[in-house]
């Protein structure tokens, strides 16, 4: 059956996230030709505002898929030889898997749930190993952990080995600077941060990942970012784009940079202050063994995930919590059960969150009882 329309300000589920009625209405168009001035126009305009939501001056490719589609682009165009994987949790994992389903080798080396990479750890393992990239996960949204993607460039750097990045919760909620913090590739999605419908991906490239790209054999056709990389100076995508969403994008990208990338960071870690804060409050008021599962100092802006004390159950809160009128997320994966999380990314605000917040809080007192 169902269910009608959630009011907006209402949808904190962590990925899709709630996407503005404006940028909904600027898909109700006709297509365009997306070989035609007025795509191309478009195109350029995007590629303006999406370089400073990436920090850099690279060409940011645009590919009709989800996430998933973008790290898979990723790895089929990862330079030849051996690749780590660092993994702290699902997403993490699932780049092993995408490895290795792609043909490639690749080890993997492990962080606790709630933990993030530790540049000193992966700076040996590279050193003892013959890697030529990496993967990791900037924002891992099923813990809510935020990885310091800087630390672990440096030391990739310093091994010649290239740094993939998975910051599909990421982008256009935490700091993220490409050019900066001299990464090889990013990927991120639409349903996000940027608040925008599902299925778009993007990838940002550094001229190095982009040269080695040229001697991967077997990269496929759809996911070639050399090809990506070739149609964006023409202002195009390689084969047809979903033109509606790019519609979307085109007015949210304007939004975006009329509110201004770092505004738009501090805007979101404010609502990780206001989380945290909430976590605190609410386990002293209602006696209700909740925490935070990230571990301080590497919590994430856009999605925490919490502990549930042993007998409550996600499931049952996220049900108590729509009958309130908000949507929150359980866990992931292993942590479905004992966790619930909470999206505060994309449009969202403090004062949403906190509204959201006052319904989680009625949740958590009727299952107490
Ligand atoms: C949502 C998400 C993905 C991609 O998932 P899709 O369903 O393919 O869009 C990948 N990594 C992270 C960290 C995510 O949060």
């Amino acid at each position: 059956m169902q269910q009608p329309e959630p009011q907006p300000g209402t949808f904190f589920f962590p990925g899709p996230t709630e996407v503005r009625q404006d940028v909904l209405k600027a898909m109700l168009r006709q297509p365009i030709p997306h070989r035609g001035a007025e795509f191309h126009e478009i195109f350029s305009r995007i590629q303006a505002g999406m370089r400073d939501v990436f920090q850099t001056q690279r060409p940011v490719y645009v590919l009709t898929s989800s996430g998933t589609g973008g790290m898979e682009a990723a790895i089929r165009c990862a330079p030849r030889g051996r690749i780590l994987a660092l993994v702290n949790g699902a997403f993490g994992e699932r780049f092993v898997k995408l490895a290795h389903e792609c043909g490639r080798e690749v080890d993997q080396i492990g962080f606790a749930l709630g933990d993030v990479p530790d540049a000193d750890e992966v700076g040996t393992r590279l050193e003892a190993g013959s890697y030529s990239a990496l993967t990791m996960i900037h924002n891992e949204s099923s813990t809510g952990a935020l990885a310091d993607v800087r630390a672990i460039a440096r030391v990739a750097r310093q091994s010649g080995v290239l740094t993939i990045v998975d910051s599909v919760s990421g982008v256009g909620g935490a700091r993220l600077e490409f050019d900066a913090w001299e990464v090889d590739c990013v990927v991120s999605a639409s349903q996000k941060a940027l608040a925008l419908p599902t299925g778009l991906a993007f990838a940002v490239v550094s001229e190095n990942y982009l040269r080695a790209i040229e001697k991967v054999e077997g990269r496929g056709m759809y996911f070639d970012l050399l090809a990506f990389d070739s149609h964006g100076r023409n202002h195009e995508t390689p084969a047809t784009p979903a033109v509606s969403l790019i519609f979307a994008l085109d007015r949210q990208v304007q939004a975006i940079v009329s509110e201004g990338i770092e505004a738009r960071w501090a805007r979101h870690e404010a609502m990780r202050v206001t989380m945290e804060q909430w976590v605190g409050r609410t386990r002293d008021a209602l006696d209700i063994d909740v925490s935070i599962l990230a571990k301080e100092g590497a919590r994430s802006p856009t999605v925490t995930a919490v502990s549930l004390p042993s007998g409550m159950v996600s499931t049952d809160l996220v049900r108590e919590v729509a009958e309130r009128g908000y949507t929150i997320g359980t866990g992931y994966g292993a942590l479905r059960s004992a966790t619930f999380r909470v999206g505060h990314m994309g449009d969202h605000t403090v004062a949403g969150l906190e509204s959201c917040l006052a319904a989680v809080a009625g949740g958590l007192r009727a299952l107490r009882n």
